[in-house]
């Protein structure tokens, strides 16, 4: 194997002193795409199986009234158990290709409509936990991966919704400055210990491991949010404060923008 991976790293001292540091990083590289490659087989290999149990799970449910509490309730957390793992196979699995592969070619996506989109989502789901949830979007599109950004963006307005309590208010701003455009996804819930902030794009990093038990994530989100940034040029900033709630940034740079003017009609 000829395929040498080298890395150099560069220190200037005053004017004309340089310290070059050379370091043969192949067999790193090699180690590190031999665990991308097997977290991307077992997932793969464990999605077959978890799909007929799920099946089976689902049609039992179906029978829930005939069958002893005991048993429906049983069922039901199964079932319930066994869409998490679902959640997190195809997590794992988006996340691998993130990780692995080259940005596809990129075109047009029209942000607003997709924020709309992932507005009504939110709104669904925290209707038991009387959110407000607030859009503001400028009209400017963005060259990118429209599915890519889409499970960035959700993965940011979801936690939003799990991680504020009850009456809680969640912004959602889209606008461009002259730095460029950013999406802002803003809410007044539990926030984060300022400690967690710099770790919480690691995968399964939680701020609260406690938290978590009934939230249902995958703790792989945030991952799968900075990743997708970084193939668009972009990248995530966290602003939070313990018990005030927490602001996610994602800045793209202008030469991302499409659209300069409004669009009539
Ligand atoms: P998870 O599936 O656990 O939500 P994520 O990668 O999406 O995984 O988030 C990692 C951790 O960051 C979460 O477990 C939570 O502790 C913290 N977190 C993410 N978003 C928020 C938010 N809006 N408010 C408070 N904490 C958050």
């Amino acid at each position: 194997n000829h395929d040498v991976r080298l890395e150099f790293h560069i220190t200037l001292f005053g004017r004309q002193d340089r310290l070059i540091l050379c370091r043969d990083v192949t067999q790193l590289r090699h180690l590190e795409a031999m665990r991308e490659d097997f977290v991307a087989n077992a997932s793969h290999e464990l999605r077959t199986p978890l799909t007929v149990i799920s099946g089976y799970l689902e049609t039992f449910l179906d029978y829930q009234d005939t069958l002893p509490s005991r048993w429906g309730r049983a069922i039901k957390q199964m079932h319930e158990q066994s869409q998490r793992m679902q959640n997190l196979i195809n997590d794992l699995l988006l996340l691998s290709r993130l990780e692995t592969t080259h940005s596809p070619d990129h075109s047009p996506v029209a942000v607003v409509s997709m924020l709309k989109r992932l507005q009504g989502d939110a709104i669904t789901i925290s209707q038991n936990k009387k959110h407000s949830i607030e859009l503001e979007a400028e009209d400017v599109d963005i060259l990118g991966m429209d599915t890519e950004l889409s499970s960035a963006f959700g993965n940011l307005v979801f936690n939003a919704v799990k991680y504020t309590p009850e009456n809680g208010k969640i912004k959602i701003h889209w606008y461009r400055d002259e730095q460029g455009v950013h999406l802002s996804v803003k809410d007044n819930g539990l926030g984060i210990d300022e400690r967690h902030i710099p770790r919480l794009t690691e995968r399964f990093y939680r701020a609260d491991a406690s938290r978590h038990s009934n939230t249902g994530g995958t703790g792989l989100g945030l991952a799968i949010v900075k990743h997708v940034l970084l193939r668009h040029g972009g990248r995530l900033e966290i602003k939070s404060k313990l018990g005030a709630g927490s602001e996610f940034l994602c800045h793209f740079p202008s030469s991302r923008i499409v659209n300069n003017l409004k669009r009539t009609g």
